[in-house]
């Protein structure tokens, strides 16, 4: 307990729970996962109704509700920078040692940006509009970290 928390009238007990759990992504988002493991694709799924095409994917459109979760197009490795933030802390959850850098890109062919890491490049000379490209993972760990990062093309 914090030593400046004055707990002289509260009741606490300190413990430690375990949790074990099993995520399921969903189908679109384990297809989304899998063919990026398997065929170093990224895939989106497109509204035909709208034209907009979601990475990541999506069930449903978020502007017309069409059902779109079987309308799946591949998509480019390449994309642009659409905005970016430094992290300047380390967390156990994020995979790198801070500072580094998280850019939204938006994949030629994509309506909507994914989040990622961006490297190979000074975090001072990252710009919004700047051409990047995915590097995937060599070893997987069936994550979206199969696409490791995004680097400048
Ligand atoms: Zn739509």
């Amino acid at each position: 307990m914090d030593k400046h928390f004055d707990t002289t009238d509260c009741y606490v007990i300190e413990g430690k729970l375990a949790l074990p759990y099993t995520y399921f992504a969903g189908r679109v988002g384990s297809t989304f996962i899998t063919t990026i493991r398997d065929k170093q694709k990224i895939m989106g799924v497109k509204c035909n109704s709208c034209n907009k095409v979601f990475v990541p994917p999506r069930q449903t459109c978020e502007r017309c509700l069409e059902d779109i979760r079987d309308n799946w197009v591949e998509l480019s490795n390449i994309g642009e920078v659409v905005n970016f933030t430094v992290v300047r802390y380390d967390d156990k959850h994020l995979s790198r040692k801070a500072p580094f850098a998280l850019a939204m890109v938006k994949l030629d062919g994509a309506d909507t940006p994914m989040v990622h890491i961006l490297e190979g490049i000074d975090l001072q000379e990252i710009q919004i509009g700047m051409k990047v490209r995915a590097v995937f993972a060599e070893k997987s760990t069936n994550t979206i970290l199969d696409i490791d990062h995004f680097e400048p093309v």
